[in-house]
């Protein structure tokens, strides 16, 4: 049945499928670069965030060598606005390999590919099968979802496993391409978490919880609140900045000093393990809310004046003038926007 089963996935993939801009190619190298770049941003980021971001990085950078040869900072200005940075640092060092190495193409070898910087198991896998053709699906949460839903497998401890197992199954030797695309387009289109749209689905014959009209829905992650607190000082006519090295999301980006606190915090201790002499000003504290892909941030800004000490050497002072030369994550314009 499994076999038939991924026919069907690519029939319907083939007929039913986005137009993309990583979906179409001039050349093998064309391909293996263009599938590069979107892995890379499709990390935690929805598909109609990164199209604009694609587009305009494609241009900027249209194949493996110009991207290899750019300058970090370039590459950033590219990705400003798009989050987790240091996918753009790793996607350039990955250039530079591959540039040198591999002739300005991706490896067909599984293990090779992971040893590049920032490629993981599920890239190395959706890579193998859509670059390469290679027979691989890489598990991220849309494929967990439908594959789990086809075959009504329980989400236990050997959850993975169960599908991995399935998975085996349903390998053709032709068209791997397409078949792991095909079930992240019926992810993304048809199989979402709440509301299935069965009915138009190519293989609702095939699947188990089709069939179970009571069957448990695989619960959508639920998004956590996270509570921070971003300081805002000026100094003449000057700002307080940090450099991150803290949160995954702003991983070597610049922004105004940021800490993570608990509900029952006291203002005054969190702001001591900033600053070692510090006044709290009498402007109201603003709040603002931030989604980042897994977690809503809960930012409290925080002003204080400028008789501070602090001996932390991510800290900062940059003219108001040169902020918009700097490069800038969407929250820290935010922020900034947000304290004057
Ligand atoms: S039949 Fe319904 S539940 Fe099964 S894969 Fe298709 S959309 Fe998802």
């Amino acid at each position: 049945m499994s076999q038939l089963l991924s026919k069907k996935i690519i029939a319907w993939y083939q007929k039913h499928k986005r137009s993309l801009p990583w979906r179409t190619h001039r050349n093998a190298k064309d391909r293996d670069y263009k599938v590069l770049i979107s892995e890379f941003m499709l990390q935690q980021t929805k598909v109609s965030t990164v199209i604009p971001y694609f587009n305009k990085f494609y241009k900027k950078f249209p194949n493996i060598s110009s991207l290899a040869k750019a300058r970090i900072t370039s590459v950033l200005k590219q990705w400003e606005g798009l989050g987790y940075y240091r996918r753009a640092r790793n996607l350039h060092l990955t250039s530079k390999i591959l540039n040198k190495d591999f002739d300005s193409s991706l490896p067909a070898d599984i293990n090779q590919l992971k040893n590049l910087p920032g490629i993981g198991d599920y890239t190395a896998s959706a890579i193998m099968a859509i670059a390469k053709n290679k027979s691989f699906i890489g598990i991220d949460g849309n494929v967990k979802r439908v594959l789990s839903r086809i075959f009504a497998i329980q989400q236990n401890k050997d959850f993975i496993k169960n599908i991995e197992k399935k998975i085996i199954t349903m390998k053709v030797s032709k068209n791997c391409s397409d078949l792991m695309q095909g079930i992240m387009e019926i992810g993304a289109l048809l199989c979402s978490p709440k509301k299935p749209d069965c009915q138009k689905c190519p293989i609702q014959k095939y699947c188990k919880f089709s069939f179970r009209p009571n069957a448990e829905i695989i619960p959508s992650r639920k998004i956590k609140e996270k509570y921070f607190y971003a300081f805002f000082i000026e100094k003449k006519n000057q700002i307080l900045f940090s450099y991150n090295k803290s949160f995954n999301f702003l991983k070597e980006m610049i922004n105004l000093p940021l800490v993570e606190i608990e509900k029952n915090h006291s203002l005054t201790k969190i702001t001591k393990t900033l600053f070692d002499k510090f006044e709290i000003k009498n402007t109201p504290l603003k709040k603002i809310n931030y989604n980042i892909s897994n977690f809503k941030m809960i930012i409290t800004i925080v002003y204080l004046k400028n008789n501070l000490k602090f001996n932390n050497q991510n800290f900062f002072w940059i003219d108001k003038k040169k902020i918009k030369q700097k490069i800038l994550s969407v929250l820290t314009k935010k922020l900034i926007e947000a304290s004057n």
